[in-house]
């Protein structure tokens, strides 16, 4: 059975940030019915326009995931509309190109009262923004990983391939740990024979071995990122060999260069795993050369620094 995700949804109206009020029985705070999305607006070189990086894949992938969740969602034409009206009334705080940018959250969630286990009767569709820097404290220097064998983000036929807010929660812990312990981030095996890579808490892995780029192939239990998929073209258009296939621990272990994806942390490079205690560091405290080819051309291409020949940003001015 597909639930139904065609929900009406009113014409929205901006408001100044603030607190919004919500039943205690909403079904986002009692069955964890939340979906979320991330997306980034540039600045560009002159200063004149602002660029969206293909918000209408976020779009999509919060219809997809309302699908899983039971809940409606709004259009494409929507969600784009509302992403670009809200950015345009903060676009004093979109920063200069270069300084950062603005950091867009559509949140989507059942705000009808609920009592016994249902979808929610109400949703309600906002998005807020924020200006960002860097998302790992290294900046766009190497990041330190370490390999989670206990905990696990997902399981086969959960939500894991969904941008629920449940996810997160499952993550943590694991995190906190990591981070106490000064790893930038913990990378998730798959829970049956944890042994396969899945993704790291807000991002998508990659390696590198003889110049052939593979990454976890999209099979319910890791999220399907945009910037994954953006830089599995970008590196296809640029002559690498991509493959998209289960990656084993031992082969990250063994990799030339490693690298993550996400719209937070863009393109990030790893300088170090730790597995079960074993630490496997790559290169020399810089960007690897294949992960650097990519944030070049990816970054360009976001901030309009190049040709848009993929048509991948939407331009606001
Ligand atoms: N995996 C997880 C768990 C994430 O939270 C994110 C961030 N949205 C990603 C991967 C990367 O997705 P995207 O490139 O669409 O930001």
């Amino acid at each position: 059975m597909k639930c139904n995700i065609d929900g009406e949804f009113s014409n929205g109206e901006l408001q100044r940030f603030g607190n919004i009020e919500v039943s205690p029985s909403a079904g986002v705070l009692n069955y964890g019915q939340g979906l979320f999305e991330g997306l980034k607006a540039y600045r560009k070189k002159d200063g004149s326009n602002i660029l969206l990086f293909r918000p209408e894949e976020n779009a999509i992938r919060m219809r997809n995931g309302a699908e899983r969740m039971c809940m409606p969602a709004p259009t494409i034409e929507q969600f784009v509309e509302a992403v670009k009206k809200t950015v345009l009334a903060n676009k004093r705080w979109v920063p200069p190109s270069g300084k950062g940018s603005l950091y867009v959250r559509p949140l989507l969630m059942g705000t009808g009262a609920v009592l016994g286990l249902a979808p929610a009767p109400e949703y309600t569709f906002l998005i807020y923004v924020s200006p960002v820097g860097n998302y790992f404290k290294e900046g766009v220097a190497p990041i330190n990983l370490i390999v989670e064998s206990e905990f696990h983000r997902a399981t086969p036929g959960g939500t894991g391939g969904v941008k629920t807010i449940g996810n997160y929660a499952a993550v943590l812990k694991a995190q906190s740990i990591a981070k106490a312990k000064g790893y930038s981030d913990v990378l998730y095996l798959d829970c049956v024979y944890n042994r396969f890579l899945e993704e790291v808490s807000s991002c998508n892995i990659f390696i590198v071995k003889d110049n052939v780029i593979s990454t976890p192939e999209i099979k319910g239990t890791i999220l399907p990122g945009i910037t994954r998929k953006s830089i599995i073209d970008v590196a296809r258009t640029q002559g690498f060999q991509v493959e998209e296939r289960n990656v084993t621990v031992d082969e990250l272990l063994e990799a030339d260069e490693v690298f993550c994806t996400g719209t937070a942390v863009v393109v990030s490079p790893v300088g170090s795993i730790t597995y079960k205690g074993k630490r496997v560091s790559y290169g020399e405290g810089t960007f690897g050369t294949v992960s650097k080819q990519l944030y070049t051309v990816l970054t360009s291409l976001q901030m309009g620094l190049s040709e848009d020949n993929m048509k991948w940003t939407v331009n606001l001015s």
